[in-house]
């Protein structure tokens, strides 16, 4: 079929799509307080948009409020992410705000009794801990947290307190990826868009089950099939899922297989001289890490060195390391080396929570360079993130141990002092050394004081580390007993966390208050609070300007800019201060609109360019960079470093990497050597352990298990076993096994045959469930580039314990 034609029925069937999921062939422009058409109307019933609470993917919602309460949920058809359709969780999204269980008092402990106090006393607590060691204090923060609020925490460590160690939970979720396109383009987030997966002719995933983590992105995909549309989806993975059975191919690879399958790819590639010459010449040059110290930045090697070094990878071998047969690696380089066709490979944890993390996702995207599969709708290596706002307050705000706003850096003194300009701070407020990232920084919380460990107050916002940190009997269950260290924990629901804290600030969530998330695929989107907190709940952003301004009063000099003037301070259009510190201040202006307005001025630094805040106000998300038209309106971009679509790609070129880390406008093409993972099975502990997430939970399941229709639904966690392995250790569906390793225990019921079916030799386990903690288990070996431990692979036993209950 000739490209034309190709193209004008996949425009058809995009209005068709439009069409059946929309009710309308093009999406129409809705204000955000009108509702879209069909939503139920009633005396005093409100509508408004938000994004979801959940997942990276950003689906838009209407939420339906009436007396004070969210009282409904609809997907917002006005929303191009998700045209008016939710996941199951989604669909839920109101009920999160109403567990019986709700935190609504600040808790101090107490002769070791939390005991309900004032907020005023919370502040001071904290405030003077901090001000009496403000160098041994951690802020752990989140992929959940707004932009705003990750500003904030950043602007108050790194400008405030000139203290580094902020890191945020999304280190274990996605630092690879940003490590992965950081080696590979110079900058980091994805070039492609959602819209790839309405173009593509072939989609790859990864170790990736979109079909239950991202499965409004999914149906993107699998919807098209419904409209007579061919997609071939080829899943390559370690155990069978929701995403193999809607899956042409399924491709088994071993642990560690991945790095093994994408080299093997690319030697056939070059082997075949089937790669896309004219692509690499002109826009990619070859890169290998050295020997002596790896960096992100390697070194050049030459196309003929390239060559060299991946000839061993053949087919054959590919086959031994990965366990995927031979021929179906040729298929792989055959579908690569086809230029007709459009393919996008999407990833996710399971590339991510690597040892190999950087390399295997620095690998992919170079399979995609060396073929020439980029930058063309429907042609991208595309990661995916877990969280609402991994890449908008993490990636973008920066709020990880060593960077700053903008992509800067604090090892860089330029970009310290450019930081220190926009914050209006005497030259050296910041301090040049990284922090710690979330491993050592839990690491130096639990160990004694008097044994190095360097860090005795943290303040953890937003996230519940006491579940989702690896091997959680080193990281955090060894603070138990140690009196001189002070956990501080902001959230909504008692939490695995929460059992150790010393003090718990009840939190505001989601529309109770203002906020900003940046999506997977570079989309800002805004909303406003809705309905107020239950009790004393209040906002994550409000806590940190509290204990700033606290700070301040005590004389702390760091709280005060080069004018003497508050960090924070917001001025009415008279000129005077507003106490946004007073709770009952706080909303007397749109705190959210400053902060936003301030960390814009760092977007234009690595041409993320954002927009207006009241752009955001006007729509369902932009994707950036915006860029500001003749005409005053605002243009957002969907395909990066292409000349088709990026403003920023010097005119003329069809391709521009503009933030090369070569200096040259070229991407990188990576060579990697395999290396074995950091923990085999063996005699002792014969079963590979893999963990993961489940459709109807989100994480660690603090706000999806309170609402009743998701418990119900998924009311455990569980062990995946394969049947020959179960029949050989006399396990029968439903019995209960103690699953260990070299770390710790955990006990669960088993699931043969369920939702996902493991091979033999392997086990699963999804880790939402407080009540069975799988990350007792669970390895905190991590990558050298991104410090991302691995959960997707460690040694483990399984031993019965009990029959299933009649
Ligand atoms: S796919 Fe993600 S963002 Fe969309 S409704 Fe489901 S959980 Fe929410």
């Amino acid at each position: 079929m000739d490209a034309k034609r190709r193209s004008f029925l996949k425009s058809a069937a995009m209005a068709a799509a439009g069409s059946m999921v929309a009710g309308n062939t093009s999406l129409p422009v809705v204000h955000a307080d009108q509702a879209v058409d069909d939503l139920p109307t009633g005396e005093g019933m409100t509508w408004n948009k938000a994004p979801c609470r959940f997942c990276g993917t950003g689906c838009h919602v209407q939420v339906g409020v009436e007396d004070g309460r969210v009282v409904a949920i609809a997907g917002d058809k006005a929303a191009d992410v998700n045209k008016g359709l939710l996941c199951v969780k989604g669909y839920h999204v109101g009920g999160i705000l109403y567990g019986k269980d709700r935190l609504t008092n600040p808790l101090l402990r107490k002769d070791g009794k939390l005991t309900e106090i004032e907020w005023d006393e919370a502040i001071e607590t904290i405030a003077k801990r901090i001000f009496d060691s403000p160098q041994t204090f951690a802020f752990y923060g989140s992929g959940q947290w707004t932009i705003p609020e990750g500003y904030a925490a950043q602007k108050f460590m790194k400008g405030g307190l000139g203290n580094n160690h902020i890191d945020p939970n999304a280190r274990l979720c996605m630092a690879s990826a940003v490590t992965g396109f950081l080696a590979t383009y110079g900058v980091d987030e994805p070039a492609g868009c959602y819209q790839d997966l309405d173009e593509c002719d072939v989609l790859i995933t990864w170790g990736n089950n979109p079909a239950e983590m991202h499965p409004v992105l999914f149906s993107r995909v699998t919807d098209r099939r419904s409209r007579g549309e061919t997609v071939r989806i080829i899943d390559i993975g370690t155990r069978k899922t929701r995403t193999t059975d809607a899956a042409n191919d399924y491709l088994e690879m071993k642990p560690h297989g991945d790095v093994a399958i994408s080299l093997g790819i690319m030697h056939l590639l070059i082997e075949n001289n089937n790669y896309d010459k004219s692509f690499v010449e002109k826009h990619c040059n070859f890169r290998g890490a050295e020997e002596l110290t790896p960096t992100l930045q390697g070194e050049q090697i030459s196309e003929a060195e390239f060559r060299k070094r991946i000839a061993k990878y053949t087919p054959e071998r590919v086959e031994e390391l990965s366990g995927v047969p031979a021929d179906q690696i040729r298929m792989l380089a055959d579908l690569f080396g086809n230029h007709d066709i459009r393919i996008t490979s999407l990833w996710c944890m399971g590339m991510n929570q690597h040892t190999m993390g950087t390399a295997i996702n620095s690998l992919v995207h170079g399979v995609h360079l060396l073929s020439g599969h980029f930058g063309r709708p429907g042609d991208a290596p595309t990661s995916l993130t877990g969280q609402p706002s991994a890449c908008g307050t993490v990636r973008e705000v920066g709020t990880l141990a060593h960077a700053l706003p903008g992509g800067r850096v604090v090892a860089n003194p330029e970009h310290r002092e450019q930081c220190e300009g926009f914050w209006n701070l005497s030259p050296g407020s910041i301090n040049a050394t990284p922090g710690y990232h979330t491993v050592k920084m839990f690491e130096q919380f639990t160990k004694p004081t008097s044994q190095g460990g360097d860090i005795t107050t943290m303040f953890v916002q937003v996230t519940n580390p006491g579940q989702t940190l690896p091997n959680l009997n080193a990281l955090f269950n060894d603070k138990q007993g140690l009196e001189d260290k002070f956990l501080i924990v902001s959230d909504v629901y008692p939490t695995a966390t929460t059992v150790l804290a010393d003090l718990i600030l009840p939190a505001a969530m989601w529309v109770e208050k203002n906020g900003v998330y940046g999506n997977s695929e570079r989309r800002t989107q805004q909303w406003f609070k809705m309905v107020d907190p239950p009790g004393e709940a209040r906002d994550d952003c409000w806590m940190t300007i509290a204990i700033a301004h606290k700070l301040f009063e005590m004389g702390y000099e760091g709280m005060k800019d080069k004018d003497g003037e508050f960090i924070f301070a917001v001025k009415n259009e008279a000129g005077e201060e507003i106490p946004i510190w007073e709770f009952d201040h706080y909303y007397d202006t749109n705190v959210d609109k400053h902060l936003f307005e301030e960390y814009r001025q760092f977007t234009t630094m690595k041409h993320k360019n954002l927009a207006p805040y009241d752009e955001y106000v006007k729509a369902r998300g932009l994707r950036w960079p915006v860029v500001e038209q003749d005409d005053g309106s605002w243009r957002e971009t969907k395909f990066r470093f292409s000349g088709f679509d990026d403003p920023f790609v010097t005119a003329g070129q069809e391709f521009d990497f503009y933030h090369s880390s070569t200096n040259d406008g070229r991407a990188q093409i990576w060579f990697h050597e395999y290396a074995p993972p950091p923990e085999m099975p063996d005699e002792e502990f014969p079963m590979w352990l893999c963990t993961g997430r489940v459709l109807e939970h989100w994480h660690s399941g603090t706000m999806t298990r309170r609402v009743s229709q998701l418990s119900r639904a998924m009311p455990t966690a569980y062990l995946e076993m394969n049947p020959e392995d179960a029949k050989a250790a006399n396990i029968r569906q439903g019995e209960r096994v103690i699953v260990e390793s070299r770390r710790g225990k955990c006990e669960l019921p088993v699931w043969i045959d369920g939702r996902g079916r493991p091979p033999r030799g392997t086990i699963f386990v999804p880790f939402f469930d407080e009540t069975k903690l799988i990350n007792n288990c669970t390895l905190d070996a991590h990558d050298p580039f991104s410090k991302q431990p691995d959960y997707k692979k460690c040694a483990a036993r399984v031993k019965k314990l009990a029959e299933a209950p009649s």
